[in-house]
């Protein structure tokens, strides 16, 4: 086999990342199942160790966005959205839905899928110099408040301090775009497309 320095998989995730990812998701995040690698076996054993993708409609190298699970779930899956899929026969007949999900599945859901999907993003027009949506927390109904809370501390919590002029935030990035909340607003921007 072809050794790469940067990447070890076809979807171009940094080797770096793929090792915290494997190190993190020790048994399928869907049905908890161990799994195994079969570094050099065709095809995929329903127990194989497989990287899944969250949002099938990527970025397909984002941390954020991955996740290991079995072959078998990953073939169940296919591209069904995760509420949809839980639906199926073999998820019930595994008790797989979001409650019994691992943390990362949760998350996502959670919020990613969820919350921020969900909100409705106005486009901050006093700067168009940066361009960028906001939603302030005041609009939203006492349910999303919570979760705009939540989603606060995620970003504290999964998030990356960088520097904006003088002063220093903390970001997440999710699905092609960057999260930060400044008090009551949570702030996203498109991100440029990497490479
Ligand atoms: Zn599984």
């Amino acid at each position: 086999m072809e050794k790469n320095n940067f990447m070890s998989n076809k979807y171009g995730i940094p080797e770096e990342d793929e090792k915290e990812i494997r190190a993190r998701d020790k048994t399928c995040i869907y049905c908890h199942k161990a799994m195994k690698k079969y570094p050099n076996t065709k095809g995929t054993p329903g127990d194989k160790a497989t990287i899944e993708h969250l949002n099938n409609d990527g970025p397909f190298d984002e941390k954020s966005n991955l996740a290991i699970c079995c072959g078998n779930c990953n073939s169940s899956r296919n591209n069904k959205e995760l509420l949809v899929w839980f639906k199926t026969q073999y998820c019930m007949d595994r008790n797989i839905n979001e409650k019994t999900v691992a943390e990362p599945v949760r998350v996502y859901i959670r919020y990613i899928e969820g919350f921020i999907n969900r909100c409705v993003w106005i486009f901050a027009k006093t700067m168009p110099e940066i361009p960028h949506y906001y939603i302030l927390k005041d609009d939203l109904s006492e349910y999303d408040k919570k979760l705009f809370d939540e989603f606060d501390m995620f970003i504290k919590k999964n998030g990356y301090n960088k520097k904006f002029y003088s002063k220093q935030y903390t970001y997440f990035n999710t699905g092609n775009c960057r999260y930060w909340i400044i008090g009551n607003i949570l702030n996203r921007t498109a991100l440029e497309h990497k490479n």
